[in-house]
């Protein structure tokens, strides 16, 4: 473990009501916290402002308050924060690890399935690499010219650089096991747009290093992930957090819970007339399923 006192965070998005399974990420960081006598963070992941709304947010945070999932300082915005990102993007561009991608997802689509048409996994085909060799004149001309374009990071000459990466994966019962990252799982993801500041994995890897986060605990579904954020965090010379990566809720048949099902918000919830300590049973789940 880093040196210091535990921190864990909640990250949230504000596009919509806070979830069941919101809650179990939330609790499981505020119980690791408090077990550590460290403190527990809240963070608003409010980059994408075509979704995200400042009344999910208010409600986010009066969900949790209610759930007495009390945080610790003040909640960051990831909008008010946008030169962090930016100075971590110019410095990946710096050490030429950044290529612009002209590509629609329907071209990427077209190119996975002419090169033998990868089944799309839970995360989809990684990118095809169809712009990362693109002639530098070609490449200067289509982004003078572009009205939009993503920004990829070049993950074999990253890897090239940084070696072989591990991190030390925590279980709930205090064991941890090194788990070695496989980032070209994922291909050369997104960091960044023409007109977007910065994707999930830049500002998150970049901001959990800003608040100085010791252990993340989020959902089995980021297990892959946290691959692409540790090759971040050495790249850019971050401090790197013990992961916890909890299993997520599942019904009585074993089907994930559904974000978009209503009934279980946490805002229906309590409508419904339950209490916060039964919401908590139902977030921390009997039947869950994962990694
Ligand atoms: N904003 C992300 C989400 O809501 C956060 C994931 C994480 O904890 O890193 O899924």
């Amino acid at each position: 473990m880093m040196a210091g006192p535990v921190v864990t965070r909640f990250a949230p998005s504000p596009t919509g009501y806070l979830h069941l399974g919101h809650a179990r990420s939330a609790y499981e960081g505020w119980r690791a916290a408090r077990a550590a006598n460290g403190r527990f963070l809240v963070r608003l992941e409010d980059l994408d402002q075509a979704r995200c709304r400042d009344d999910y947010a208010a409600a986010i945070l009066d969900d949790l308050a209610w759930l007495g999932l009390h945080w610790d300082g003040a909640v960051r915005r990831q909008s008010e924060h946008l030169a962090d990102y930016r100075a971590a993007l110019d410095r990946l561009a710096d050490i030429g690890l950044l290529y612009p991608c002209f590509c629609t997802r329907r071209d990427i689509r077209a190119e996975v399935a002419r090169a033998g048409g990868a089944p799309q996994g839970e995360l989809g085909a990684p990118y095809p690499g169809t712009c990362r060799g693109l002639a530098a004149a070609e490449r200067e001309r289509r982004l003078a010219a572009a009205a939009d374009c993503a920004w990829r990071l070049d993950v074999a000459a990253a890897l090239a650089r940084t070696g072989p990466l591990e991190w030390i994966e925590e279980d709930a019962t205090g064991g941890a096991r090194r788990v070695a990252a496989d980032p070209a799982a994922l291909g050369d993801v997104v960091l960044a747009r023409k007109e977007f500041p910065a994707s999930y994995h830049l500002a998150v890897t970049v901001d959990d290093a800003l608040q100085r986060v010791t252990l993340v605990t989020r959902g089995a579904d980021l297990f892959t992930a946290t691959a692409i954020h540790r090759l971040l965090q050495a790249l850019l010379g971050l401090p790197v957090p013990h992961y916890r990566h909890h299993p997520l809720l599942t019904d009585s048949a074993g089907r994930r819970l559904a974000k978009r099902d209503n009934a279980l918000t946490i805002r229906a919830l309590r409508a419904a007339g339950h209490s916060p300590a039964a919401v908590l049973a139902m977030a921390r789940g009997a039947q869950s399923s994962g990694r």
